[in-house]
């Protein structure tokens, strides 16, 4: 059986191209895609060829937000049933390394996670009509969630793992700079542990506005209104908590600016090497915490969102056919109308 697929050639060279799918062997899945997410991750190797050190060195299927339908299993499937509709978790600990003995499993040293230039050769991802995957992979859902949904638990378990990293946010004052999709994720999921405020800040309007539906107690253009955030910098600082999700140094130093003594920095977003205001880190006795990916948080978020526990569809802007990757990408990037953006393929219902 033939595939299409979206694969990455170079930087700004998308290419649509065809590929032979194999049988699914023993533990394995065949899976119709119907929708995948573009991440900022995909958007950083198709417009930078890569992030930090982090660069495509060879071809690469993007992607690695992925739902669709299960076509055929191999052998020794119990988890998963022919025509199941599933979320497909792109992270695979290898569970023998010593931080996976130490449940540390987004420490892998094996880790292979689908559409990930971090390795060589680099981890294949999930942009394609027919992939196999391992079984385990697949998290099957009930009938009323929407395959797009779907497609947004990966986001969605960053997000749980953040939030997870931040602790307790009840009664809290949180503070999300940044409202793409992940900072829209982490504003809703403040909303939903009872913080008692949540400010939201970015650059553009469509993404606050999206925010504001996501739960935000108020939104911020720093943009438009660059003194907004010096009432919160007052009496050494206003918030608990920040999500930091833009990994910008103008919105880190205010972040920290607006963080309470003794607050806890959370750094959702990535990039290479950034200056930090340590002064106000150490004097202000703030605890800087990184978070990056998910565990258990994937089968978590699967979960929410089949509850509708969180309503994402506020964050789903557009969706493209697979023949429109570039201008799929385009849209993505363009944060004037876009949040989240997702490639359709053939079998997206
Ligand atoms: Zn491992």
């Amino acid at each position: 059986m033939q595939t299409r697929i979206c694969r990455l050639h170079g930087q700004n060279d998308i290419r649509i191209e065809t590929e032979e799918v194999p049988d699914p062997g023993n533990e394995e899945a065949l899976v119709a895609i119907a929708f995948g997410g573009i991440c900022g991750s995909d958007l950083h190797y198709y417009q930078d060829g890569g992030f930090g050190s982090i660069r495509v060195r060879e071809p690469i299927i993007l992607g690695h937000e992925a739902a669709g339908t299960v076509l055929k299993i191999g052998a020794g499937v119990t988890n998963i049933a022919e025509g199941d509709r599933v979320a497909i978790n792109p992270s695979r600990p290898c569970n023998h390394c010593k931080y996976c003995l130490e449940g540390l499993f987004t420490h892998c040293l094996e880790m292979r996670f689908n559409g990930s230039a971090m390795r060589f050769p680099h981890e294949q991802g999930l942009f394609r009509e027919r992939i196999v995957v391992s079984a385990t992979q697949c998290l099957p859902l009930d009938p009323q969630v929407s395959l797009s949904e779907a497609a947004c638990s990966e986001p969605l378990a960053v997000c749980l793992h953040a939030r997870r990293m931040a602790g307790d946010l009840a009664g809290k004052r949180v503070l999300v700079t940044g409202a793409g999709p992940i900072g829209v994720l982490c504003a809703a999921l403040a909303a939903e542990a009872s913080a008692s405020e949540v400010v939201v800040t970015d650059l553009q309007d469509f993404p606050l506005k999206v925010a504001d539906e996501m739960g935000a107690t108020r939104v911020v253009n720093v943009a438009q209104d660059p003194d907004a955030m010096s009432e919160y910098a007052a009496d050494k600082g206003y918030f608990d908590v920040v999500f930091e999700c833009t990994a910008a140094p103008p919105a880190i130093r205010s972040a920290i600016e607006a963080l309470r003594p003794q607050g806890k920095f959370v750094q959702v977003g990535v990039t290479g090497d950034v200056p930090l205001p340590l002064n106000l880190l150490v004097s202000k006795e703030i605890t800087y915490q990184g978070t990056q990916r998910f565990h258990e948080e994937f089968s978590e978020a699967v979960q929410m969102i089949t509850a509708r526990n969180i309503d994402l569809r506020p964050i789903i802007s557009a969706n493209y056919p697979l023949d429109d990757a570039v201008a799929a990408f385009s849209a993505a990037a363009d944060r004037r109308r876009a949040v989240k953006v997702h490639l359709a393929f053939a079998d997206a219902v």
